[in-house]
């Protein structure tokens, strides 16, 4: 089911990508749990190794389960091609590393997942890039960061912690001006509620931990490719227009066209930096990733309850929720999500840090744990442990106050998730 773009989201979330298995008529995906897969001959190897023709050598570069996903995710996403890998920060690096080198720049949003923030700001100095922060709703900042040496723009369409929505049409349109690809973390959003391609992305990056697997069982990433982005026009990217010698002067570009950026990533990216997904993880996203509208419509329906609930009750001092009229972002979900904000939000308790600690050890059916996207509704207090090592300003700038808990609502009965905030909010405030 390659070329049918006419199906719904629904058809394409179980079908896209996957047919009965050649060998055995297998109606489910198998897991093809082999390191290599054997050539028919020589010349067929040497096709392969040449790029002249595609196919299975190697489980670093491709696996028949992972590739069943990769197709999967580029179908939902609106996409030419995607590369799986082995984490969301792993696609991260896979989706800048064709277009860095040493010198190189990005501009990120100042909203974006904290452990992005670390990569961002720390560790790819050592690679010689660094990243400008900037406030995305300020376009004018974005146009003034941008220099010769910025190769990207970064952002998350739904961001948390604070309820965020990002105008993604409108710093697509600077990217363009600029003629530099943007790249959206669509994690916490997924191809459900938004699909940044459409609004303007070129590159769409994923933890398929998250929403995508829906279940808290592994971690995987994935980079997925518009195929619209012109790679020769600047000549500011010389590793996808300019001769690779370790494929005796291919052009990625001129060779792939549309396909470059994602042929790029699986011959270069994926062989050189090894940050592969192994199948029985893709098996596990896959089996996630079929009932994923299901889920996101129960996710959204739930979040928008609780937030309703928690901002009229009195022991809660506000509520960040992009699904609430009182959010500044509430007019942009129609444009950028019109199924939903997603389910991710904060909440200040009255009491403050004793409070929120207190609330977080007495919930029974929330989870206190640091992830986000599970079927179970997950909570934690930033303050108290991802954000601890900040001094009380930087909290404060990172949604992360003291008197603040984030929480990741999941698709249980709706009643039982106010029930037990209700409790524990009771003990919290007592
Ligand atoms: C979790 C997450 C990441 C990092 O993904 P890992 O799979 O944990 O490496 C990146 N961005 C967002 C928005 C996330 O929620």
């Amino acid at each position: 089911m390659s070329d049918t773009p006419s199906y719904g989201f629904d058809t394409l979330q179980i079908h896209a990508g996957a047919r009965p298995d050649p060998a055995t008529g297998a109606r489910q995906t198998p897991i093809y749990q082999s390191t290599a897969f054997v050539f028919r001959d020589a010349e067929h190897a040497a096709a392969l190794f040449n790029l002249q023709e595609v196919g299975f050598i190697y489980s670093r570069l491709t696996n028949p389960t992972v590739a069943v996903l990769q197709e999967r995710i580029a179908t939902l996403e609106g996409g030419v091609g995607a590369v799986c890998c082995s984490s969301g920060h792993a696609a991260q690096i896979m989706a800048l590393f064709p277009l860095m080198q040493p010198g190189c720049n990005i501009i990120a949003s100042t909203r974006l997942y904290g452990g992005t923030v670390t990569q961002f700001s720390q560790t790819i100095k050592r690679f010689g890039w660094s990243a400008k922060f900037v406030d995305f709703d300020d376009l004018d900042a974005v146009r003034d960061a941008i220099d010769d040496n910025t190769r990207a723009i970064f952002g998350e369409a739904i961001a948390n912690p604070g309820g965020y929505i990002m105008d993604v049409r409108a710093v697509a349109d600077v990217a363009d001006a600029a003629g530099l690809p943007l790249i959206i973390d669509n994690t916490s959003a997924t191809p459900y509620l938004c699909r940044p391609i459409e609004h303007g992305a070129t590159l769409v990056v994923h933890s398929t931990t998250k929403y995508l697997t829906g279940n808290g069982t592994v971690t995987g990433g994935a980079v997925v490719d518009s195929g619209k982005f012109d790679w020769a026009a600047s000549g500011k990217f010389p590793s996808m227009s300019e001769p690779e010698p370790a494929y005796h002067g291919l052009k990625f570009a001129e060779t792939f066209g549309p396909l470059a950026f994602t042929f790029h990533g699986i011959a270069i990216g994926l062989r050189d930096l090894g940050m592969t997904m192994n199948p029985q993880a893709a098996h596990y996203t896959l089996m996630g990733i079929e009932t994923l509208s299901l889920r996101m419509e129960r996710h959204v329906e739930n979040a928008v309850k609780l937030a309703k609930w928690l901002e009229a009750d009195p022991r809660v001092d506000y509520v960040t929720y992009a699904g609430l009229e009182s959010s500044p972002y509430f007019d942009r979900v129609a444009t950028v999500c019109p199924r939903g904000a997603g389910a991710l939000f904060t909440f200040a308790v009255k009491g403050g840090y004793e409070a929120c600690v207190k609330l977080v050890d007495s919930l029974e059916v929330f989870s206190h744990v640091a992830n986000l996207g599970d079927t179970r509704s997950l909570i934690i207090h930033s303050a108290s442990t991802t954000h601890r090592q900040l001094t009380a300003e930087q909290q404060e700038a990172a949604g992360a106050a003291p008197n603040v808990v984030r929480v990741s609502i999941g698709i249980e009965d709706i009643d039982d998730l106010i029930a037990d905030l209700d409790q524990g909010l009771a003990k919290a405030t007592s």
